[in-house]
């Protein structure tokens, strides 16, 4: 079988604070395949971007500690230099982040910053490198794209914006995209435009996709894996189908419920109770003890480990199967018991 496109093993990332060292990140492995997308998916402070921060070099190491193995077509990038981070960035990693207004420079014209981004990895003229622009932006669904590439970011809406921003991280042509709440400042129906232009790229350029979400709704049309995290691990890491239609994790089991689901208009929503814990003082067994309302002897002691229930299908919890499936189906009961 042919490597994936990245393999993370064991990565572990730690900062020193005033107040303690924070383990952000705490053993955590996965991988992602060519023309796969997978979401990760967590609350703030579950490590979700950390994780990718780290991958990407974008942690200041005076005070960040990285350590385990990601390979990216081959090539552990926990061991290169500043200088061929920076040449990965954009050439074989793409990166879209939830803000274009504080990614883009408001005094530009975004044809010009898609140039300034060609041109920083490439010998090619500028007017070239303009040409590649008009091009791209026609990519991600950009109306007359060579007259918007004259306009400043102001001049485009919210969704454009973000496009611009999708071109940006794919004119290098990376293998691998990264999108880090992509769509968080976008209405709900701009959010699915955005959504499936990452959808339709990732198969038509044949790229791996990370998308990071605080929310389940927003990877489940677009991701065929998910990586659900909690507390700088993964607690529940499989196939779409497999995490939506048969969650093994009480966590998992949580964001689901706090998400409307198609056709169920009178269920309830039901937040999970309580909030992350101090990633300083992590508590002591399964980190999302204090929360769960399935614990038993062993939570608060025994830290569970990451688990293959079969097919790939991966989750970190104490809970036998038997208890997960009595305890899944009454927490589906009581949620259509909606009020009247
Ligand atoms: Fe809940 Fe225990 Fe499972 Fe942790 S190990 S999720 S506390 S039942």
């Amino acid at each position: 079988m042919s490597e994936p496109l990245l393999d993370v093993r064991d990565l572990s990332v730690r900062f020193t604070t005033a107040d303690g060292i924070v383990r952000a990140v705490d053993g955590l492995s996965f991988t992602v395949e060519r023309g796969e997308s997978l979401g990760v998916v967590g609350e703030s402070g579950s490590g979700k971007s950390v994780t990718f921060m780290a991958i990407m070099g974008l942690l200041n190491r005076s005070y960040t500690d990285v350590e385990g193995e990601a390979r990216f077509n081959g090539q552990d990038l926990l061991s290169l230099s500043e200088r061929e981070l920076r040449e990965l960035r954009g050439d074989g990693i793409g990166m879209v982040f939830q803000d274009p207004m504080t990614s883009l420079h408001p005094m530009y014209r975004v044809g010009t910053q898609i140039v300034e981004a060609i041109r920083a990895h490439r010998e090619i003229s500028k007017d070239a490198a303009w040409a590649e622009a008009v091009d791209i932006l026609e990519l991600v669904g950009i109306p007359s794209p060579a007259e918007r590439a004259r306009s400043y970011p102001h001049e485009l809406s919210g969704g454009m914006r973000q496009r611009v921003m999708i071109a940006m991280g794919l004119v290098l042509k990376p293998d691998l995209l990264i999108a880090d709440e992509p769509t968080t400042a976008l209405d709900v129906t701009v959010q699915a435009q955005v959504l499936e232009l990452i959808d339709d790229l990732k198969r038509e350029l044949n790229i791996g996709v990370v998308l990071i979400s605080h929310s389940l709704g927003v990877i489940a049309d677009v991701c065929q894996r998910v990586m659900v995290m909690y507390a700088g691990r993964a607690v529940e890491l499989g196939g779409r189908d497999d995490v939506f239609l048969n969650p093994l994790h009480p966590y998992t089991w949580g964001l689901l419920e706090s998400i409307p689901r198609v056709g169920a208009a009178k269920e309830r929503l039901v937040p999970i109770e309580g909030a992350p814990p101090s990633l300083i003082h992590l508590p002591t067994g399964c980190p999302f003890h204090p929360r769960c309302p399935h614990r038993f002897e062993p939570c608060d002691q025994e830290r569970p480990a990451l688990a293959d229930r079969g097919s790939g299908h991966q989750e970190a919890c104490h809970l036998s199967p038997e208890a997960k499936t009595a305890a899944w189906a009454a927490r589906q009961a009581r949620r259509v018991e909606a009020p009247a």
